[in-house]
């Protein structure tokens, strides 16, 4: 998993960390216009070898699944960062990611619950069915503390409608990223809603944020009880424009996180016995998919730190990030 800068990763106490097991996705919404994720990918389609010679073509990354447990430290985890889990719930989707996939996904932030694991979708509809369905992996997933299951909402056409498919999906902690702002959202029912972000967007092509959306929005947050973040006013120089709002940094989370406090990573030697697991199961099951990414001739050993020794072991698996 790769150290991430984003804001909001940054809780206290926690390695802030993006984690990538599918690549590519298709847009959706006009939230989607400037995806950075694409503008990655696609600089690399073509170039043999590099784990994005797709391009944004949709692929599994199995041999990732096992990461969450390979880091000797609490994290912050982004789930898949450059994609959308949930990929495959939009009519416009030209493949599926596999849900007994979301489901290995899950069990794997089952097993490794010393993290905290934020998920943002574009697809509700998919997220709130497979949380609310029968399955017992999901079910638990859905209810566990350190899973917090989130919709972006950009605009009012196509983001209030994912905030209300969000309120009827049973996750235990539900938050939202406004972001990119896109247009006062007016008045918002944000009941059962634990977590609201909010930014502008960046880089070339922005469209600006007003002061008053965000003012809005965050005076109903506080008014219903929603612990709020400002990442970014956006703009060409996002460092520049900053985050401060009204003279002050919003960098709350839920409250849930307290509950979290004292869980601690296991030995190395019972992430390993895990990861020896989970291999197997990846190998039986997924490598041979036809939807498995190329992984590369030159792959990198993955080296988990003896949480006790500080030795570095050198293991058979790979990581290409
Ligand atoms: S849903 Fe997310 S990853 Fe997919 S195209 Fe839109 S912004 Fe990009």
């Amino acid at each position: 998993m790769q150290r991430s800068p984003i804001e909001w990763l940054q809780i206290p106490g926690y390695s802030p960390r993006s984690w990538n097991n599918v690549r590519g996705c298709e847009k959706v919404s006009p939230g989607c216009a400037h995806c950075y994720a694409e503008t990655f990918a696609e600089r690399f389609r073509g170039v043999e070898g590099h784990p994005y010679e797709f391009g944004f073509d949709f692929r599994l990354a199995p041999f990732k699944l096992e990461e969450p447990l390979t880091v000797p430290e609490r994290c912050a985890v982004f789930v898949n960062s450059m994609a959308d889990l949930f990929y495959g719930g939009n009519k416009h989707d030209k493949a599926e990611n596999p849900t007994e996939y979301i489901r290995d996904t899950c069990q794997v932030m089952l097993d490794a619950d010393w993290n905290i694991y934020i998920i943002l979708t574009k697809r509700a509809e998919r997220m709130r069915d497979l949380l609310n369905g029968d399955d017992a992996v999901f079910r638990e997933a859905a209810e566990a503390a350190h899973i917090w299951w989130g919709v972006s909402v950009e605009n009012q056409k196509h983001g209030l409608q994912r905030l209300r498919i969000l309120q009827e999906t049973r996750a235990r902690t539900r938050c939202i990223s406004f972001e990119p702002l896109l247009e006062d959202l007016g008045e918002v029912d944000l009941s059962g809603i634990d977590w609201g972000k909010v930014g502008g967007e960046s880089g070339v092509g922005y469209r600006s944020m007003e002061k008053k959306w965000v003012t809005n929005l965050m005076r109903q947050m506080r008014q219903q009880k929603v612990q709020r973040h400002f990442k970014q006013w956006g703009g060409i120089h996002k460092k520049k424009s900053g985050r401060e709002l009204n003279g002050r940094i919003y960098d709350e989370y839920p409250k849930i996180v307290k509950e979290l406090e004292g869980r601690e990573v296991p030995s190395h030697k019972e992430r390993m016995v895990a990861i020896e697991k989970l291999r197997a199961h990846v190998r039986e099951r997924w490598m041979d998919h036809p939807l498995v990414a190329n992984i590369p001739d030159k792959m990198q050993p993955i080296y988990l730190n003896g949480a006790t020794s500080g030795s570095r072991v050198p293991l058979p698996l790979f990581n290409e990030d």
